[in-house]
């Protein structure tokens, strides 16, 4: 059944409103990825938008009019071999939410499942749903863990994260990355790349979750989700007035300012 995990507070005044899919919430959570949900309810509220995120899980139906916002964690082996039996049920919709130029953001087990299939540690594959191309294989008594950079070369915009996957991604000629690393392993460790871009879709290994520590990478889906309900020519705040403060306050202590200006 589907359920309202998290609301923005009634008793202030917004001028939008979002509605997020949790896609398996309740099963894809590794490494604190849930916390990319609060860094989205956070930057939807700073623009004026009430949020309303709802855990769709298995059984469940995916209204792909409803929804404004999808994440979709990362899992564990077994979790995930779970959730490959229900996402044939959601796979006509998500592709439909997908050519609606609608946001996705999928993190690592999440990400692998939305491609072709994925062979997990054991050697096992699963099918994915195939809404995308890239595929994912496995590699033998290896993981790749650590820290990782990378930049986004059409943004002009540097991610940070930690990485933690056995599987190893190849993108689709028809895929972009979602940056190219500048240090780590990335999506496979031979082609430089990681994560995905393809329309509105954004997929990444990056735990942490990936949100809290790049929050432009935030305000890009937020922006470009209420731009997708109230229009391209909706009027927002621009990131710097909302949040660069905020982030250079955090970064302050680990970061020098050359560094976090990149
Ligand atoms: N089980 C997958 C892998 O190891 C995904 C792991 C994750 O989501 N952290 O590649």
């Amino acid at each position: 059944m589907t359920y309202t995990s998290l609301q923005s507070p009634d008793n202030r005044d917004y001028n939008y409103e979002l509605n997020m899919a949790h896609l398996y919430g309740n099963l894809m959570n590794t490494y604190g990825d849930n916390g990319n949900v609060l860094m989205l309810k956070y930057v939807a509220e700073k623009l004026g938008a009430k949020m309303t995120i709802d855990i769709l899980s298995i059984g469940d139906n995916f209204d792909t009019d409803h929804y404004d916002l999808v994440f979709f964690g990362g899992g564990q082996d077994y979790e995930q071999s779970i959730v490959a039996k229900d996402l044939p049920s959601k796979r006509e919709a998500i592709a439909n939410y997908i050519n609606q130029d609608k946001v996705i953001l999928a993190i690592c087990g999440g990400f692998q499942l939305l491609g072709q299939y994925y062979v997990q540690a054991n050697g096992v594959r699963i099918d994915g749903i195939g809404v995308m191309d890239h595929y994912t294989l496995n590699q033998e008594n290896n993981r790749f863990i650590g820290d990782i950079k990378i930049h986004n070369a059409e943004f002009n915009e540097t991610y940070y994260g930690f990485e933690n996957h056995q599987g190893r991604t190849f993108l689709s000629d028809d895929e972009k990355p979602l940056g190219n690393v500048v240090y780590g392993n990335g999506n496979n460790k031979e082609d430089g790349s990681e994560g995905v871009h393809y329309k509105n879709v954004y997929g990444s290994y990056f735990h942490g979750p990936i949100l809290s520590r790049n929050v432009n990478l935030a305000y890009r889906l937020v922006t470009t989700a209420l731009k997708n309900k109230y229009g391209q020519e909706l009027n927002l705040p621009a990131y710097k007035d909302i949040l660069a403060k905020e982030v250079a306050e955090e970064y302050a202590d680990v970061k020098s300012k050359a560094e976090f200006e990149k």
